[in-house]
């Protein structure tokens, strides 16, 4: 099936607001198997939406339209669709029930123009908008050629599509369909470069979406039946899994902590934290995910050398001798921690987040993190360079990726890249060069 999609506003044109619609039901479609042709923005103009409309219709079989179905006079859309569908409109009384019992809610009066939204197709048919006051229109031609018309507001056109318009079209495909997100920590040009031709396959589809830090890859699969479909959407994610190893940490979860929080739960293990640039951020990030109190009880924030003393036990003499920003540091830090938390694992974090603040060999965005390990006295250090994102909030977030993640391989018992082995015993080399 071939389509175009059609987002009408003058808001759009103006660039006032960000064409989300259309992005969104690009990427619908391309799951549904439906080839997106064209899209279009259009103002409210008749005229200009009319001749739009017969081009289209003259070589895709599916127009999908976002936004024109409001109240004012302006909004001709459905009207325009209707005619050059060879369709008209009569006045739905349920409809209008709806609209009235709606301003009623809301202690206002419906206008005589709200009754244009109470207009519905004749041979085609209405769709019942269950999140707003506009229903949708679904027009259809002797030939088989379709229109569907949804607000322009995004909730109530995703609600619209995802519980009405998707299934509709679906029956029509005769398919259903699955998708799986598999996140993997890492940029999307290092990732999409190791991956690049499973991106290529037509069905089970797969696109690459890039967050701070990681990436999501996105497989969706289309079958006649729903256990074919979830069966070749896992084969799928398969492939992906053997390509890019560990740092592929988890499917259908929201954020790495939430792994990092099932992993520990699952083990019996706690975490505690000791942070000094990220300010806590790894604790928050862990304390966002339901259930973290099973696992953590403990995080530091340790801003001051005077804290880290303090609350950590690090030696006033190893802070003079290596900087506070220093590998050995991170290590007393991450071994403090586990000490005065009676937790197994621990991280500790050292670094210079900028702008100022860089010292000679250590440049902005140099970062030391170590996990230390209290039941076998072992740990990890790593000296990371997240200078080159500029940007202090950035910084900070990726050095909390990297502890929670460092988390996640220690509570897994996985080898750590770019890491160095270190013992509680023997404190760790600088690092510093
Ligand atoms: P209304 O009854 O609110 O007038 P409508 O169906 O006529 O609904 P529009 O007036 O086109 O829809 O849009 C309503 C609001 O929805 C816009 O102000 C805008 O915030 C948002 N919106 C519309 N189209 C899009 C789009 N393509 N992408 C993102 N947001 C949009
Ligand atoms: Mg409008």
């Amino acid at each position: 099936m071939t389509a175009e999609i059609i987002c009408v506003g003058t808001e759009l044109l103006l660039g006032d607001i960000v064409n989300t619609n259309a992005q969104f039901l690009s990427r619908e479609l391309a799951e549904l198997g439906v080839s997106v042709l064209h899209q279009h923005v259009i103002g409210d103009n008749p005229a200009r939406l009319r001749e739009l409309v017969a081009q289209a219709r003259a070589r895709s079989e599916l127009l999908v339209f976002s936004g024109g179905l409001g109240p004012t006079e302006d909004d001709l859309t459905k009207e325009t669709v209707a005619a050059a569908f060879g369709d008209t409109l009569h006045f739905d009384a349920e409809e209008w029930a709806k609209i009235t019992a709606f301003f009623a809610r809301t202690g206002r009066q419906p206008t005589p123009n709200n009754r244009k939204q109470a207009m519905v197709p004749t041979r085609g048919h209405k769709i019942p908008n269950a999140h707003g006051t506009a229903p949708g229109a679904w027009f259809e031609d002797d030939a088989g050629r379709c229109a569907v018309l949804m607000p322009g507001v995004p909730r109530e056109m995703k609600a619209m599509w995802t519980e009405q318009i998707r299934p509709a079209l679906q029956r029509r495909q005769n398919c259903t369909i699955h998708s799986h997100t598999l996140r993997v920590l890492g940029g999307e040009s290092s990732i999409a470069s190791k991956v690049a031709p499973l991106f290529a396959s037509a069905n089970p589809t797969a696109a690459i979406y890039c967050k701070t830090g990681e990436s999501e890859i996105r497989v969706t699969a289309r079958a006649a039946t729903a256990q074919q479909a979830e069966a070749d959407c896992k084969a799928y994610l398969q492939k992906f899994r053997d390509i890019l190893g560990d740092a592929a940490y988890d499917v259908d979860v929201p954020a790495l902590e939430y792994t990092v929080v099932r992993v520990l739960r699952e083990r019996g293990l706690h975490a505690a934290t000791a942070e000094s640039c990220t300010g806590g951020m790894v604790a928050e990030r862990l304390t966002n995910v339901p259930g973290a109190s099973e696992v953590f009880d403990y995080g530091f924030v340790t801003y001051s050398e005077a804290a880290k003393q303090k609350l950590l036990g690090v030696d006033a003499a190893l802070i003079a001798r290596w900087n506070v920003v220093s590998g050995p540091v991170a290590a007393a830090m991450a071994f403090g921690a586990a000490q005065a938390s009676g937790a197994e694992l621990a991280v500790g974090i050292t670094g210079i987040a900028g702008p100022g603040g860089a010292l000679p060999g250590k440049p902005v965005g140099t970062v030391y993190l170590a996990g230390a390990d209290a039941r076998t006295g072992a740990g990890w250090l790593q000296r990371l360079a997240l200078g080159g994102y500029h940007d202090r909030e950035v910084i900070r977030t990726r050095a909390a990726m990297y502890a929670l993640d460092l988390l996640r391989r220690m509570a897994l018992g996985l080898p750590v890249p770019d890491a160095t082995a270190i013992t509680r015993q023997t404190p760790p080399e600088p690092m510093d060069l």
